[in-house]
């Protein structure tokens, strides 16, 4: 009799996997394929080849299974060709490509002195990166892998030391590594793979000439991964330019879909009522969970948080015009649930890796559809609930047609109003709409005023 293996093989291995199974995980996730020879895509960690210490660092994360991007982005990565993702933040593609970099170094000869980073990560945000660079330092910290986090609007003292030190993965903005590379203090001729995270917003920014620059000093032979949540001409083209014989993957429908777990309220108001309906908002679903705010504006965000503020409510602002270290502040006081209301601008607010954020609400409706579905994908993540709030005027008409099909594909209400705006019809004069005005609420409101002994919001200059 043949005794029992001690380690059972695995009941599903990758390669067993038939063609058909990997049709349905594919769809089943949402993921879409394209290049030449494919890999299957890996659906528990045990199935993917990472060395030990790096599955351990997952496990001691408590991640049950990998996320639509990891499961069929590790494979492509892992097999050393260029790599364009299609995938929002949220979707777990930092770890996508964070987890084969170590692997990548791993494989490398160790760094000598005066050599630059073998990874370099560029990323759009100060914000992005810092997210990046505590991902990086969790998942690499068991293969003593060194990083660094390269930022303006800080001091260069502590980056310049982290680099002359000697670091296998530097995480950058753009201006300020090419500052750095500028004065010498870092080269990129160890570089052999290469990130660019959030492509299209780092061309957004303005950021391609820099781009550009810091890609040419790197070595043709390098591995790249290109990153993207919408796929626009110019990223397209950058894509081109930048990356050899790619594998391309896209999650999510190639039409723009927000995700399912968000509850998604859309009130038609006049620009005068906002704030008065915020603040009704805010007493209704005020709990003490983190609500994050975006305003369209600078200015509006300073103006509605200190409004905010005065009436009493715990809230911060974040937006390009704060220096480093109020961002880094504002953001620690958001995260640690100090301040549980947040407002912000989309270019501050990208990108940003807060858990539990359980209300977003659009003050103001962005300019795209696309920064639409982004903002609301703020809350709702890595499998928890969501609730978007979203004020809409007669000035944002021209974007109801594309936001009534969001809705409707992720079986949301559409509003008599909105549907109506739809169509074209003008939006009613006062906006009917309404999440939930109760009276109630209105009740509460008195009740309220008297305690404080003021006629609450007689006072300010939206009534
Ligand atoms: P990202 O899209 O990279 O910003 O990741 C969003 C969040 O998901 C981060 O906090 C990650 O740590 C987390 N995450 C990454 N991979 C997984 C996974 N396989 N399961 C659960 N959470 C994950």
């Amino acid at each position: 009799m043949i005794a029992a293996p001690a380690i059972l093989p695995p009941t599903v291995t990758v390669e067993a996997m038939s063609e058909m199974e990997v049709e349905e995980y594919r769809q089943k996730r949402e993921i879409t394929v394209e290049g030449r020879d494919v890999p299957k895509p890996v659906k528990s960690f045990a199935d993917v080849r990472f060395p030990d210490y790096v599955l351990q660092e997952v496990m001691k994360a408590g991640f049950v299974e990998p996320t639509a991007i990891q499961a069929q982005g590790w494979p492509m990565a892992l097999k050393g060709r260029d790599l364009i993702g299609i995938a929002e933040t949220g979707s777990g593609k930092t770890l996508a490509y964070l987890l084969p970099a170590i692997v990548h170094v791993n494989a490398q000869p160790i760094l000598a002195p005066g050599d630059g980073p073998i990874v370099l990560v560029l990323a759009p945000t100060r914000e992005l990166a810092v997210q990046i660079q505590q991902e990086a330092a969790k998942f690499g910290a068991s293969s003593r892998i060194k990083n660094t986090c390269i930022y303006g609007g800080v001091p260069k003292g502590p980056q310049v030391r982290d680099l002359q030190k000697g670091v296998e993965i530097v995480i950058a903005t753009p201006g300020r590594l090419i500052d750095m590379l500028d004065s010498h203090h870092t080269n990129l001729r160890r570089v052999t793979y290469l990130v660019l995270d959030e492509a299209d917003r780092m061309l957004d920014m303005g950021f391609e000439p820099q781009i550009r620059k810091i890609v040419s000093q790197i070595r043709p032979d390098r591995q790249t991964l290109y990153w993207s949540a919408t796929w626009p001409k110019e990223v397209e083209q950058l894509a081109r330019q930048f990356l050899y014989n790619p594998y391309k993957v896209i999650i999510g429908s190639a039409d723009l879909k927000a995700n399912h777990a968000i509850r998604q309220h859309v009130d038609i108001v006049s620009e005068s009522q906002k704030y008065n309906k915020l603040v009704k908002l805010l007493e209704d679903i005020m709990d003490g969970s983190r609500i994050l705010i975006f305003m369209d504006t600078k200015k509006g965000c300073d103006q509605i948080t200190r409004q905010l503020r005065m009436d009493g409510w715990p809230a911060l602002s974040i937006h390009g015009d704060k220096s480093q270290a109020e961002r880094d502040w504002v953001l620690s006081e958001f995260k640690a649930g100090k301040s549980p209301i947040m407002t912000a601008t989309d270019v501050a607010a990208r990108g940003l890796d807060v858990k539990d954020v359980k209300y977003v609400i659009n003050y103001d409706f962005p300019g795209s559809l696309e920064d639409y579905v982004h903002r609301i994908g703020r809350t709702g993540r890595a499998g928890a609930k969501g609730t978007a709030y979203t004020f809409f005027t007669a000035a944002n008409a021209r974007f109801a047609k594309e936001l009534i099909a969001i809705l409707k594909e992720a079986g949301q209400k559409v509003s008599p109003e909105l549907a109506a705006m739809g169509r074209g019809a003008p939006p009613p004069p006062s906006g009917h709409g309404g999440f939930r005005v109760r009276d109630r609420d209105r009740d509460r409101d008195r009740d309220r005023d008297r305690d404080r002994g003021k006629g609450y919001g007689g006072s300010r200059p939206w009534n």
